[in-house]
């Protein structure tokens, strides 16, 4: 269908993992191996690509955009942990983040681990990341996959987010979570086909109003750490339900949190009353559909805390 032809359209995104390496040799390296380099884009149009180019993207600095289809699996730099492939919208959570060497952070749904290695490699590797997931097989392949990246600031553990205490001593110098909660997943492209093909219009509802009310007691849950400063609020999803719904819930019920506007010169933003968030998709983006909230204490009632 059209679904699957957009997943075929969008840019390969290459993450340099710089834990391990730099942008620059990552860029010398497939200089070598025949691309030709184009500079750093300008517009969003420079990273529609075709033969063998590559860029680098205009919003995040450890990202390399190639032509659609470009395979790095069998890649060196891949094998190596050197490169991370990871679609560009769920480069923006960990940046957006963007927690300071040495902080504590929390990340409430970890598996497989993509916006762990990410978080791990702005915190260089130091201070303390504490990375959840309820499914054991999840947890199994990520444990390679940071391993794979160099990880050491990390700590893993097969748990409800849920039933993690805020207010344990192990996490008293928690300042910034990141929870990318179970989602119904509508924003992929390429699953976006089947996903409601033979499924009842009331069947879909019922899941969405599940997954929201999940994604609203992981949000108040996250905001419950007793130094937070800032959470970030991912899904893949393009439902209001799970997204603008599930954010303004939560703030009438947190009013200690407000919204940050994310990157003003992204070109889609949440849907109304919320445009501080992020949304994206093939479309407007050259990305998977995906939506972003950044909640940040107000900084009277941070001082008022401390
Ligand atoms: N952040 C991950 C990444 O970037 O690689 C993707 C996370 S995925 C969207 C959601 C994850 O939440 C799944 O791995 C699922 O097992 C996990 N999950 C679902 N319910 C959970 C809970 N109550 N506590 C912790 N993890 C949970």
């Amino acid at each position: 269908g059209t679904q699957q032809s957009d997943e075929h359209r969008l840019p390969r995104y290459v993450r340099v993992n710089t834990l391990k390496t730099t942008v620059e040799d990552v860029m010398d390296y497939v200089k070598r191996d025949g691309f030709t380099y184009l500079g750093e884009a300008v517009r969003l149009d420079d990273l529609n690509l075709k033969g063998k180019k590559f860029v680098r993207d205009l919003h995040l600095p450890e990202l390399l955009a190639f032509p659609p289809k470009t395979d790095f699996h069998d890649h060196f730099l891949y094998k190596a942990g050197h490169i991370i492939l990871q679609d560009k919208a769920s480069c923006l959570p960990a940046h957006l983040l963007n927690p300071p060497p040495g902080s504590h952070v929390v990340d409430a749904c970890a598996a497989p681990g993509n916006k762990t290695s990410h978080l791990a490699a702005i915190m260089r590797n130091t201070g303390r990341l504490f990375a959840f997931d309820l499914d054991a097989q999840r947890l199994a392949t990520m444990s390679t996959l940071l391993l794979r990246a160099g990880l050491t600031c990390h700590q893993l553990a097969n748990q409800d987010f849920l039933k993690v205490d805020p207010d344990s001593p192990q996490y008293k110098d928690v300042e910034y979570v990141l929870l990318d909660p179970s989602c119904s997943g509508s924003g992929m492209v390429c699953l976006r086909d089947n996903a409601t093909a033979d499924q009842k219009e009331e069947e879909e509802e019922a899941r969405l109003a599940r997954l929201a009310s999940f994604q609203l007691r992981c949000l108040n849950h996250g905001l419950r750490f007793p130094r937070l400063k800032r959470l970030v609020y991912s899904t893949c999803s393009i439902h209001r339900q799970e997204n603008e719904e599930v954010v303004a819930a939560c703030l009438q019920q947190n009013p200690s949190f407000r919204l940050v506007h994310l990157l003003p010169q992204w070109p889609e933003r949440g849907l109304e009353p919320l445009p501080q968030c992020l949304r994206a998709s093939a479309t407007k983006t050259l990305t998977h559909g995906f939506f972003v909230a950044l909640l940040e204490k107000h900084s009277a009632a941070a001082s008022f805390r401390s």
